[in-house]
């Protein structure tokens, strides 16, 4: 048995981005730059006006108030047309229209007595003010975006702005989903004695897309030899396969020995996690594929702890845990030393402190408790006891966790 830490070590050391193609700039909402994007030219391209008001020279207006004759007008949009300030003079402008030869400051309308052929400034005018100066932002050559960067909004105007219809960004993994087992049916029938609908490969599948990986559920291997050979065959040709259930010690139990067959190398099979214990991990080549209990919560811990994390670095992603923080525990929590116990919990911030209560019955069985958590509570495998009022280290548990209702 491997522990939690190492388990996620070696995941992740083992995983890695497959491959970077081109999307339209919107498509890449999401994902990761593969490539440092250089900025073309300045931004901005112009010294231009931050204020509807007039352009000034500051050294014509040292008291207050002072009267310009208003001389011109430059609305936004306008080219720089030769256009001067001549000294005692203003000319009107717009936000965001270039400023002319000369000036050195824009006084805003609601400073002024907005007067069309002269103008009375009111407030004494500082040199560059409200003067928007060419590249302050970016300059030409300018990395404005690295590799490794989240495309999200503003990352989307800043490649806008810089005329890129096109970007590069790490490829999506598709993700092979399987599950194994004699008892389960496909959803669309109803379970007769002895028969379970195979809602894990739907869990996983939606898992997955939360990534930003494509699922591909590939069905169910029965429980025979040939069954699992075909399947895991078909597994192991996506990018990474994930598989639920058959690899614990049951002698029905195929996954892990099949894989073997099929030449996927076995890194390791168990783990120190409970719920999950099970788990294995192989590589096909450096394709990883993730063995995970067919138990539906132990399937989504064991998912959410190793499996998320390798998958969000095959697209790209540098930060691939979630952030732990610490919450005080509302009950006492006892759990055998030796393995990581994760605890689904629901948390409530009162006098800026989190405080993690129990999602209900603990039971790996109790798949109601899943649904109710909106956080992990990772608990360390060397305690065993924590007292209510201890803090433990907690993590936000799926996409949604701030609007899991109460
Ligand atoms: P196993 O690892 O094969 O012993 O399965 C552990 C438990 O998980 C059993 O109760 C199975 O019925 C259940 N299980 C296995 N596969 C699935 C699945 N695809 N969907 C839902 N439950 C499953
Ligand atoms: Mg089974």
């Amino acid at each position: 048995m491997i522990s939690f830490e190492q388990a996620r070590q070696v995941i992740l050391e083992n995983s890695s981005p497959v491959g970077v193609e081109q999307v339209s700039l919107l498509h890449s909402v999401g994902r990761v730059l593969a490539q440092d994007m250089l900025a073309p030219w300045d931004m901005p391209l112009w010294d231009n006006s931050a204020m509807d008001g007039y352009a000034v020279r500051s050294a014509d207006c040292r008291q207050t108030p002072c009267t310009l004759e208003v001389t011109g007008y430059i609305p936004a949009g306008a080219k720089e047309d030769g256009i001067v300030v001549q000294p005692g003079c203003a000319v009107r402008i717009m936000t965001g229209a270039p400023t002319p030869t000369g000036c050195d400051a824009v006084v805003p309308v609601e400073d002024t007595d907005d007067g069309q052929s002269t103008v009375t400034l009111m407030q004494s005018v500082e040199k560059g003010q409200h003067v928007r100066v060419r590249a302050e932002d970016v300059a030409a050559g300018d990395t404005f975006v690295r590799a490794g960067a989240i495309v999200r909004p503003p990352e989307i105007n800043m490649l806008a702005t810089f005329g890129k219809s096109l970007v590069s960004v790490y490829r999506r993994p598709v993700v092979a989903i399987l599950s194994t087992g004699d008892e389960l049916i496909e959803l669309g029938t109803t379970p007769g004695p002895g028969e379970i609908i195979n809602s894990n490969a739907l869990s996983l599948a939606a898992a997955v897309a939360e990534t930003g990986c494509v699922p591909l559920i590939i069905g169910i291997a029965r429980d025979n030899r040939e069954s699992h050979l075909e399947k895991l065959g078909e597994g192991l040709k996506a990018d990474a396969l994930i598989t639920s259930a058959g690899v614990s010690a049951g002698d029905r139990d195929l996954v892990r020995e099949v894989l073997a067959e099929l030449d996927a190398k076995q890194i390791f099979w168990k783990v120190g996690i409970k719920p999950g214990g099970p788990t294995a991990f192989a590589l096909f080549g450096t394709k990883p594929v993730f063995s995970l209990p067919g138990n539906p919560v132990s399937t989504m811990i064991t998912f959410e702890e190793f499996v998320r994390p390798a998958l969000l670095k095959m697209l790209g992603h540098q930060q691939v845990l979630r952030p732990l923080f610490k919450a005080v525990l509302r009950q006492a929590i006892r759990k055998k030393a030796g393995k990581v116990q994760i605890v689904r919990v629901k948390l409530e911030r009162e006098a800026g402190r989190w405080f993690a209560s129990s999602a209900g019955n603990q039971q790996t069985a109790i798949l109601r408790t899943m649904v109710a958590a909106q956080a992990l509570a990772v608990l360390p495998a060397a305690s065993e006891y924590f007292a209510e009022g201890a803090e433990v280290e907690v993590h936000f548990f799926g996409n949604y966790c701030d609007r899991v209702a109460g």
